[in-house]
């Protein structure tokens, strides 16, 4: 763990429900102002990873039983979810959960609740959210619900910009969504990651486009971290190539 290590992952054991055991030993590192991919298959333990980190395992009956998580040297293993936002941390779930009742704008407004910080920086944080998603701007008067499942997606994420994260957990972004929809949210992670420094750590099944723009990488295979290295080191990697990458 150096100075610049934003989240240090370490050994971490999670158990759902007293008996499944699912997480086996998991460490991972994050560094501050990178983008770091947890990539692996249908299962194999990304979604609880993040789960773990933002301390959303409890309403799911599980819990961490094992190892340590700790944000900027502070343990935060079994703390409450609102205090992770507190502390700059936010999971966008997979599959999306904007409040489909309410339009695009109010959404976005719900993700500025923790702010203290007045009305004048929610405005210009909604007009910089609307600066990397164009098309939110388009569609800000629509209720969610009726939108796409590629709006659904960039909603999510404006949302979770609203409250101005230092890191975003970012859980299948590409689920569902065409490849070019795919690349442009991954252009919109990358933009977000150089310009307002958001560090993010995001689980992919997409180990593709996942390792085109992350900096770092780890591979799950049931609990477990079987691989990790730069993204570059793992692309090229023959064993990633032939399992991950579909080519050998
Ligand atoms: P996916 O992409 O399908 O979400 P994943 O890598 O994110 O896969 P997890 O969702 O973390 O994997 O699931 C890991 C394992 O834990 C799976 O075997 C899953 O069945 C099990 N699991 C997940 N949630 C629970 C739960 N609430 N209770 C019991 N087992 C669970």
């Amino acid at each position: 763990q150096t100075s610049d290590t934003l989240l240090d992952v370490n050994n971490i054991e999670v158990i759902y429900n007293h008996v499944i055991l699912v997480l086996k030993g998991v460490s991972l590192t994050v560094p501050k102002g990178r983008i770091t991919a947890l990539l692996g298959g249908n299962g194999a333990g990304k979604t609880t990873t993040l789960k773990a980190i933002s301390n959303l395992l409890h309403s799911e009956r599980g819990e961490v039983t094992k190892g340590s998580i700790s944000l900027k040297g502070k343990n935060i293993a079994n703390r409450d979810p609102a205090e992770m936002v507190r502390n700059g941390v936010i999971q966008v779930m997979e599959g999306r959960h904007c409040f489909e009742h309410l339009t695009i704008e109010e959404n976005l407004l719900t993700g500025a609740y923790t702010r203290t910080d007045g009305a004048g920086a929610t405005a210009a944080d909604l007009e910089m959210v609307y600066n990397y998603f164009p098309r939110l701007r388009e569609r800000r008067k629509s209720q969610a619900g009726y939108t796409s499942g590629g709006e659904q997606q960039m909603c999510a994420m404006g949302r979770a910009l609203m409250s101005r994260p230092e890191m975003i957990l970012l859980d299948e972004p590409s689920m569902g969504l065409a490849p070019q929809l795919v690349e442009q949210i991954f252009e919109i992670v990358k933009a977000v990651n150089a310009n307002e420094g958001v560090t993010f750590l995001l689980a992919e099944q997409n180990t593709n486009v996942a390792l085109r723009y992350a900096h770092t990488g780890y591979i799950l295979e049931s609990g477990r971290v079987v691989m990790e290295g730069t993204a570059q080191e793992l692309r090229e990697n023959p064993d990633v190539k032939e399992f991950y990458l579909g080519m050998s």
